[in-house]
């Protein structure tokens, strides 16, 4: 039943276009699509954009046929640079300058991952990391499966252990002066002399940040930990020589990238924009495909930031800035659908606390309905939808809408159920419905943490500010209010409904009086019908909201 969509309308599509054109032109057999990052702490939620476009690309390739292997690279022999402000300096000064993998991985009590939003599986998947690097990575890693990405896991200090980087360990060794012309021409930057692209760790303290290669015999490097190179490590001072293969050191950021495509044999890999400026060290690898390691330069897919706004979002427990509580505002196939819908040059600004999630769900629907041939409009968003299902597409025809999820479910007195059956004009099915109960569970979080203050109709925690405002007349039909809901506790909804209409008539008019009921107990002046309302809420909220005013 799935319309045939214009496949070269979606800016993947066109993405992908391109690269089999390149490799044709290259001549290239085999595609390789590559990803990297260090983790050197809580990953944040920008990083899901590479990961996510990486896997996007991927799957058209494969959709066209072609046999693409797709990696995603820890760098955890990175060394630790920073410190990241959750984790304790008395614990981790002395690991200050050591590679990722080295490093022991904190408390997980202690480690500024959200523990309340880990599942059984992620949370056994934590307590077995072995070290540092890999207790962020894999809650990385958790977050970016959950949008149905498929990456192959690379661990960079497996490779260089391995055994596969020694012959590119040995070529960048001895191409010193191509390389010293390189940093020249490409980044305006004049090298020291005896400089090599490499760092040893250092055998006696542990440290790689702090070492400094002075020479190299063919054999083995000379250095020296230093005790003064970078300010946020110190070095032990030991000096002598070692055989750079094997895993005894790493290359040099700038080399270790191309190093890694030409072991990998990677050919396609983007590269957020702060690594694609001019002179960047994307430029920088690239030049050194072509002059050192002699590989065709990698395609490039120079993609924009994805900016996480909102007061909320920062001040509480930082809920939606990490790639695991992003992954956790929507349902995986929406979550994918807002990186398949926004081409890769365009900056995705996304405040959880307006209303951009009930947005991006009508969207998505939207796309959902373009493509089961129910309504006309952008195909792009057909084929974005289609992109996103990370499970089989669900084979249902009507998908409730999010934001009337929301509101409706704080309606005491509304059935959803029935509520979207009269929307449908058919009863739901069963997907229907577990669909729904699923967009209940996420309404839940929206309303619980972003949501609006319009779209809030749940009774207040403390008295609104609004309510202060009360006149005298609206105090004194409210105090009526009160002893009319202690004479007639046991009374149905509706019919509690006529007598507070009655009770409204009889002294300030039914206007007045329900807004009254309104401000007391939501901050506005409207809101669900008010014998439901005062139904649900708790009686002791109550009882301290008519005493408050
Ligand atoms: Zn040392």
């Amino acid at each position: 039943m799935q319309k045939q969509i214009a496949q070269s309308k979606h800016w993947l599509d066109k993405v992908v276009d391109g690269i089999l054109k390149w490799q044709e032109k290259n001549n290239i057999v085999q595609l390789h699509v590559d990803d990297m990052k260090t983790p050197s702490g809580r990953v944040h939620t920008g990083a899901l954009r590479g990961v996510l476009l990486h896997d996007l690309v991927a799957q058209v390739l494969r959709e066209r046929g072609v046999i693409a292997e797709s990696t995603y690279v820890f760098n955890d022999m990175d060394p630790m640079d920073g410190l990241p402000s959750y984790l304790e300096e008395s614990v981790f000064a002395e690991h200050m300058g050591k590679p990722l993998y080295k490093i022991p991985k904190p408390d997980l009590e202690k480690c500024g991952i959200d523990l309340s939003r880990v599942s059984v599986e992620e949370l056994e998947d934590l307590k077995n990391a072995k070290n540092f690097a890999e207790i962020y990575a894999f809650d990385f890693i958790h977050a970016f499966r959950s949008l149905g990405c498929s990456q192959e896991i690379v661990w960079s200090h497996e490779l260089y252990e391995s055994g596969k980087m020694d012959e590119l360990i040995r070529l960048a060794l001895n191409s010193v002066e191509p390389m010293r012309k390189i940093y020249q021409d490409v980044a305006k930057y004049q090298l020291p002399e005896n400089w090599y692209p490499f760092q040893v760790i250092c055998p006696v303290c542990g440290k790689l940040g702090t070492t400094l290669v002075t020479d190299w015999d063919g054999k083995e490097v000379t250095f020296e930990c230093q005790e003064n190179k970078v300010a946020w490590a110190k070095g032990c001072g030991h000096k002598a020589k070692i055989s750079p293969f094997g895993g005894t050191g790493k290359l040099l950021w700038k080399v270790d990238w191309p190093a890694h495509w030409t072991a990998m044999g990677v050919n396609v890999e983007g590269a957020g924009k702060d690594h694609s400026s001019a002179g960047g060290s994307r430029d920088m690898a690239n030049a050194e495909c072509e002059q050192v390691f002699k590989i065709p330069v990698p395609f490039n897919i120079p993609y924009e930031w994805i900016l996480i706004r909102g007061a909320k979002m920062s001040s509480s427990k930082g809920v939606g800035t990490s790639a695991r509580e992003f992954t956790k505002l929507f349902p995986p196939a929406v979550g994918r659908f807002l990186f398949a819908s926004r081409n890769y040059a365009q900056v995705i600004d996304f405040d959880p606390a307006t209303m951009a999630i009930p947005d991006l769900f009508d969207e998505y629907d939207q796309g959902a309905r373009i493509a089961w041939g129910q309504e006309e409009g952008d195909e792009r968003l057909a084929r974005a939808f289609v992109l996103s299902q990370v499970a089989q597409a669900q084979q249902v025809s009507f998908l409730p809408r999010f934001r009337d999820v929301a509101l409706w479910m704080q309606y005491p007195d509304k059935d959803l159920l029935e509520e979207f059956a009269k929307v449908k004009n058919a009863p739901l099915n069963e997907l229907e419905q577990a669909l729904l109960k699923e967009r209940m569970a996420y309404a839940e979080i929206w309303l619980e943490n972003y949501a609006p203050t319009d779209y809030q109709l749940r009774p207040r925690a403390e008295l609104p500010e609004e309510a202060k405002n009360l006149s005298e007349q609206q105090r004194a039909f409210l105090k009526e209010l009160q002893v009319l809901l202690d004479e007639k506790k046991d009374l149905a909804p509706a019919d509690l409904q006529q007598q507070i209409f009655e009770l409204s008539k009889k002294s300030i008019g039914p206007r007045p009086a329900f807004e009254s009921i309104y401000l007391l107990l939501l901050g506005k002046k409207a809101g669900p019908r008010a014998a439901w309302l005062l139904q649900a809420t708790a009686l002791e909220l109550l009882k301290s909201r008519f005493e408050e005013i």
